[in-house]
C-alpha cells in the first residue's frame, strides 16, 4: 500500500471560499488520476475553528446565550455560499441537512455552557471539533459533483488519543490498526477517503482535538500508521520561505529544507506546519512537501532527511516570535544549589506554560528564560512561591520578567561547519544598533535564536535576512 498512497491535507485557507474549494476539488482530481492510492485530510474553513471557541467562552463568560444566533447564521452562511456554488441541488440538500445539524449540536452544546458558566476542555473539545465534521461533508460533496468516489470521514473513527482534551496524544498502535482498518478497504474499492484533521477520540469515543492548527498533524499521523509514500500539504503560501514576507518582502521560498530545520521553523514561529507534523513522518520515512493551493504548478518545498549544503548557503531562514517575556532567577547562592532548574521548571510547568527558550550563565548565579507575555505575572508568582525559602535567605536575590521581548531564530543546517556564522549575525545586528539581550544555540544543533526588545523585532529579521540573501548570492 505505501509506495502508492498520497496523502494531502487542506489548511482552512484552502477550503474557505467558493474560489478555494473549487481549486482543492481540482486538486484532488488531478491527484486521484497520478496517485492509485489517495487520502484527503481536511481543516475546517478559515475562521470557523476561532468562531466556535470565541462563542462557547462567551457563553461561560457571560451566561449569556442571545450572542449564538448571529453566529449560528455566519456558521450557516459561510457553509451554504460554497453548498450552492459547488453542489447540485441532489447533493446539496443532504450535505446542508447535516451541517444544519451540527450547528445543532454547536447551539446546545453553548446554550448549556451558558447555563452552567463554565467551558470545560471536554465540552471546548466538542465544540471545536464541529468545524472539520462540517467542512469534511462539503469537501468530500463537492469532490463527487465532480464524479470523484470520496467518502467522508470522522477521525474520531481513526486517530485514538489520551484524553488531554485540546492537545491530545496519539495512540499510534491503536490508531495503526483502526485507520487501517476503516482506509484500506475504501482505498482497495478505489474510494477517496475524505478525512477530518484536528480530531481524535479517546477509546471511550469521546471526541479530543490535537492542539490548534492540528490538521497537519492529523496528516502526518496517517500518514505514519497507513503508511502512506507522501504526505503534501496544502496551503496558501508556496511553501516554506525564508521570512515572513509581510516583515520581509523579499523573502523567497525554499526548494528544499531539512526536516530538523523545518521543525526548529514550526517551533520558532513560522505559522507553515504544526511543530507536531515532522516527527512521526520523519520517524516513517515518509516524505513531505509543503504546496500551494491556489498556485499548484510550484514545485513549493520539498522536505528532506538531510540537505548537502551547496554554495556555503548556512543561513536558511528566520522567524521571529513575539509577545514573550524573559524570567530571571538570579542569586550568588544559587551557585552550585542543585536542583534549583528543575524547581523552577516544575514551577513554570504548574501554571500550564511553555518555554520556547532557555539560557544560563556559566557562573549559575542566573536562569533566565522566555515566556509568552500573558503569562508572566502567574509565572512571577509560582516562582516566588517555590523559591520563598531561598529568596528569604537571600540565595536567590530576585525572580522577575523582563518588558516584552521578541525571539529571533535563525535556521540552517550548515551553520555549525560553517566557521562565523555567529559573528555575522552579530555584526549585522550591532551595525543597525540592535542589542542582543540573551542568546541560546538551538538544542539540535541547527539554528540560533536570540533575544531583541519587542520594537526591533522588525530591523532585526530584516538584517538577519539580508545576510541569507548575500549568502544565496555567494
Ligand atoms: N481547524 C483547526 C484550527 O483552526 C485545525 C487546523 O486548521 O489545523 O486550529
Ligand atoms: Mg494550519
Amino acid at each position: 500500500m505505501s509506495q502508492d498512497t498520497l496523502i494531502i491535507k487542506f489548511g482552512g485557507t484552502s477550503v474557505g471560499s467558493v474560489e478555494a474549494m473549487g481549486k482543492a476539488v481540482q486538486i484532488i482530481s488531478r491527484l486521484s488520476r497520478e496517485w492509485p492510492h489517495l487520502v484527503v485530510v481536511t481543516s475546517a474553513l478559515s475562521g470557523i475553528t476561532d468562531l466556535l471557541l470565541r462563542e462557547a467562552n462567551r457563553a461561560a463568560k457571560t451566561g449569556e446565550a442571545s450572542h449564538l444566533e448571529a453566529a449560528e447564521a455566519e456558521l450557516r452562511t459561510r457553509h451554504q455560499s460554497i453548498a450552492e456554488a459547488l453542489l447540485p441541488d441532489d447533493l446539496r440538500a443532504p450535505v446542508m441537512e447535516e451541517i444544519q445539524q451540527l450547528i445543532g449540536n454547536f447551539s446546545q452544546l453553548s446554550r448549556a455552557i451558558a447555563v452552567l458558566g463554565e467551558a470545560t476542555p471536554r465540552a471546548l473539545d466538542a465544540i471545536a471539533s464541529l468545524g472539520e465534521r462540517m467542512s469534511v461533508r462539503l469537501l468530500s460533496a463537492a469532490c463527487r459533483a465532480q464524479g470523484l468516489a470520496t467518502h467522508a470521514i470522522e477521525a474520531s473513527q481513526l486517530i485514538l488519543t489520551d484524553d488531554r482534551f485540546q492537545n491530545a496524544h496519539p495512540d499510534f498502535t491503536a490508531t495503526t490498526g483502526r485507520a487501517r482498518a476503516v482506509l484500506w478497504p475504501l482505498l482497495q474499492a478505489g474510494r477517496i477517503p475524505v478525512v477530518t484533521g484536528f480530531i481524535g477520540a479517546t477509546p471511550q469515543g469521546v471526541v479530543t482535538t490535537l492542539g490548534r492548527g492540528g490538521s497537519d498533524y492529523s496528516a502526518a499521523i496517517l500518514g505514519a500508521v497507513l503508511p502512506a509514500q507522501e504526505v503534501w500539504i496544502y496551503t496558501d503560501v508556496d511553501g516554506v520561505m525564508t521570512a515572513d514576507p509581510r516583515l520581509v518582502p523579499e523573502a523567497r521560498t525554499l526548494a528544499e529544507i531539512s526536516y530538523r530545520e523545518l521543525s526548529e521553523l514550526a517551533y520558532y514561529g513560522a505559522k507553515v506546519v504544526h511543530p507536531k507534523t515532522v516527527r512521526p513522518v520523519i520517524e516513517a520515512g515518509i516524505g513531505l512537501r509543503i504546496c500551494n493551493t491556489f498556485n499548484p504548478d510550484h514545485p513549493g518545498t520539498r522536505v528532506v532527511p538531510e540537505r548537502v549544503e551547496t554554495n556555503g548557503q548556512a543561513l536558511r531562514a528566520v522567524t521571529a516570535i513575539r509577545g514573550q517575556r524573559l524570567v530571571t532567577i538570579e542569586g550568588r547562592g544559587m551557585l552550585g544549589v542543585p536542583g534549583v532548574a528543575a524547581r523552577a521548571f516544575g514551577a513554570v510547568a504548574s501554571t500550564g506554560t511553555s518555554v520556547p527558550f532557555i539560557t544560563q550563565a556559566s557562573s549559575e548565579q542566573s536562569i533566565c528564560f522566555s515566556i509568552p507575555s500573558t503569562a508572566h505575572e502567574e509565572v512571577i508568582r509560582a516562582l516566588q512561591q517555590a523559591f520563598t525559602l531561598e529568596l528569604n535567605r537571600g540565595d536567590i536575590d530576585r525572580v522577575w520578567a523582563s518588558e516584552e521581548i521578541a525571539i529571533i531564530t535563525v535556521v540552517g543546517q550548515g551553520m555549525r561547519e560553517t566557521p562565523g556564522v555567529a559573528g555575522k549575525i552579530f555584526s549585522a545586528l550591532g551595525n543597525e544598533n540592535i542589542n542582543v539581550w540573551a542568546i541560546a544555540h538551538g538544542s539540535s544543533d541547527v539554528s540560533i535564536s536570540l533575544v531583541v526588545a519587542q520594537e526591533d523585532t522588525e530591523r532585526a529579521v530584516r538584517a538577519i535576512h539580508r545576510l541569507i540573501v548575500d549568502h544565496g548570492a555567494a
